[in-house]
């Protein structure tokens, strides 16, 4: 686990000049092409140091780009949280209260509970209900390889395959039972169902919050996504093409803080494997945390253990 400062290659820009919109909801911006075709909801900031989303919402608003067919939305998610930005604390603007990718559940958000990401989640409800296909970025405290989550339904899998197949993102944390530890923006409502009706939705994790590589990723990746379903030109292939196969890893546990104690058996960053029965992680009375299986890599592995958050995905490689 690193925890120097990390290098801020990106920092948090002015996003005032966004929070208008055009749709009645702050830092929301809709552009229609007038033609039928799917609506497609461009996410950023969901956690509010995770830069690299910014970038890339502010760049494909920037650039002016416009739809061939259908609808594209662009939103801002936690602009509060990313405003309370300190470059000498930058892990610490990840939320203010809540979790605001875990509150997506009808029981939190008609519950009676207030905090700024429910207000939030509760002022972005229709949007992201409005949504077929849905890009949620986000990133990671570790510089490790960007990935996708996403709930194991055939519709995700397939354009994430489709998407990864050019090499921006090219490994998957599929979630056969979810995430387990609340209801992430991409399994709300409809987009958390099995049924057919609903759209694709997916989270990318493009990276280290802060490098420069993350930004330039999280545009490539919104910028494939829009291709892939048909509201931009097709891309020209990538630079460099992909130099491996896609890899996919399918989510068996999210273990969390239990207690103070909290400690991984030795410095974790994120895809770190395990065999079955080895340490992992002690937490006190709360136990221990030992690989289930052979072959178990771990995700997203906490910089800063906090009770109550998650310390680590326990996951293990799928075959093909
Ligand atoms: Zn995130």
């Amino acid at each position: 686990m690193d925890l120097a400062p990390p290098a801020l290659e990106v920092l948090p820009r002015d996003l005032s000049a966004y929070r208008a919109g055009n749709t009645g909801i702050p830092y929301v911006h809709r552009i229609g092409s007038g033609r039928p075709g799917p609506h497609v909801l461009i996410n950023a900031l969901t956690h509010g140091n995770e830069i690299c989303g910014m970038v890339a919402a502010t760049h494909l608003l920037d650039s002016g780009v416009r739809p061939k067919i259908g609808t594209l939305t662009v939103s801002f998610a936690h602009v509060e949280a990313y405003e309370a930005f300190r470059a000498d604390e930058p892990f610490a603007n990840r939320q203010l209260v809540h979790n605001l990718n875990r509150i997506w559940s009808d029981e939190w958000l008609d519950g009676p509970e207030h905090s700024p990401e429910l207000r939030r989640a509760r002022e972005l409800r229709p949007v992201v209900a409005a949504a077929d296909h849905i890009l949620d970025i986000h990133s990671t405290s570790q510089a490790v390889q960007p990935f996708w989550v996403y709930p194991g339904f055939e519709r995700n899998a397939r354009a994430a395959l489709a998407i990864g197949a050019r090499g921006h993102v090219a490994v998957h944390l599929v979630m056969p039972q979810g995430l387990g530890s609340g209801t992430p923006l991409i399994q709300h409502g409809r987009h958390g169902q099995a049924d057919g009706a609903a759209g694709v939705a997916l989270v990318a994790e493009c990276g280290q919050h802060f490098l420069r590589a993350s930004a330039d990723t999280a545009t490539a990746v919104a910028l494939d996504f829009l291709a892939h379903f048909g509201l931009i030109e097709p891309l020209p292939p990538p630079a460099r093409p992909p130099a491996a196969p896609q890899r996919r890893f399918e989510l068996l546990q999210t273990c969390m803080v239990r207690t103070p104690a909290f400690r991984f058996a030795r410095p974790l960053r994120g895809f770190e494997t395990f065999a079955r029965g080895e340490l992992i992680a002690t937490d006190g009375e709360a136990g221990e945390i030992r690989a289930p299986c052979d072959g178990c890599t771990v995700l997203m592995p906490t910089r800063q253990p906090i009770v109550g958050r998650e310390a680590v995905y326990l996951s293990r490689p799928l075959a093909g």
